[in-house]
């Protein structure tokens, strides 16, 4: 048995909070691939992960939401796949091994492409896409794969496959979207997925991102309802809504805000629970202060 998963059988754990947005607010502005930050800029991600690991979070995420060879194409890197996702990594490694009790989950986002029948993604050719990641994050050393935002169950299916084959004996966690009317953008809701995700076998079950806080609220009754106290459930919601300040967009989910939720969730008996888009080392702390 792995000791991540040990560790949240003795839950509930504390995830970390956003990169995308953090490495924005670094400079990452311009539209270039965040992955290609941890070889070039390999001081400013890891700065990021240990002010989430100083704040508190037992689980850091590695910054390879894009690491698939289909999201790296975009940006000219699809032959970088393994050495990327590895880079990540042996980073998110170094910090974490600075950290008693603090883990490592490879991060898996959507490759951006269509399944069948509506694309030309087969679970075989998906899962052989995400195979070529996980062999990068397992050499970096990771404690466990997480897979999030996605909205299509294939798309997780074609993932969990890759991770047991490339990571057996991993833990495995994997959260969804809910985002287009408390259901995906393919239309999942949050009982169908507890339902699909458990016979996946996968071994954490929940939601990230999403439109706010209060959204989040009625998405996490729904998965609790579902699976609360037969499977382990994961909630990482965005620190609030974007909104329009000047020119660019800023979340406008306080510390405060955060930290309700977290008791909330905890209550709601959710076994991790973390942040996304727009939160930062601060609402990780406040977080860590009102689970304590
Ligand atoms: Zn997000």
């Amino acid at each position: 048995m792995s000791a991540l998963l040990d560790a949240l059988d003795d839950g509930p754990l504390l995830g970390d909070g956003a990169m995308g947005t953090m490495l924005q607010d670094l400079g990452n502005d311009e539209g270039g691939a965040p992955e290609l930050w941890n070889v070039e800029r390999a001081d400013v991600v890891e700065g990021v992960l240990e002010g989430y690991a100083s704040s508190g979070a037992r689980l850091l995420t590695t910054n390879t939401f894009g690491g698939t060879s289909a999201r790296l194409q975009m940006h000219g890197l699809e032959d970088r796949v393994e050495e990327l996702n590895q880079a990540a990594t042996e980073l998110a490694r170094r910090v974490a091994d600075r950290h008693p009790g603090v883990y490592v989950l490879g991060d898996i986002g959507p490759s951006g492409e269509l399944m069948e029948p509506m694309g030309d993604l087969t679970i075989d050719s998906a899962a052989e896409m995400f195979g070529e990641q996980i062999r990068g994050l397992v050499a970096g050393g990771v404690d466990g794969i997480l897979i999030e935002t996605m909205s299509d169950l294939s798309e997780v299916e074609a993932a969990v496959t890759a991770a047991r084959k490339e990571a057996p004996g991993l833990p495995v966690l994997a959260t969804l979207s809910f985002d287009t009317n408390l259901r995906t953008m393919m239309g999942v809701s949050p009982a169908m997925a507890v339902q699909a995700m458990s016979e996946m076998g996968v071994d954490v079950i929940g939601a990230n991102c999403g439109r706010g806080l209060d959204e989040m609220r009625i998405i996490a009754a729904q998965l609790a309802e579902a699976g609360a106290g037969r499977v382990r459930l994961m909630v990482q919601s965005n620190a609030g809504l974007p909104k329009l300040q000047g020119d660019t967009f800023v979340f406008d989910g306080t510390p405060e805000e955060m930290a309700a939720y977290a008791v909330e969730m905890r209550d709601l008996g959710f076994t991790v629970i973390g942040a996304c888009c727009g939160s930062s080392p601060a609402h990780i702390a406040a977080m860590r202060e009102a689970l304590a």
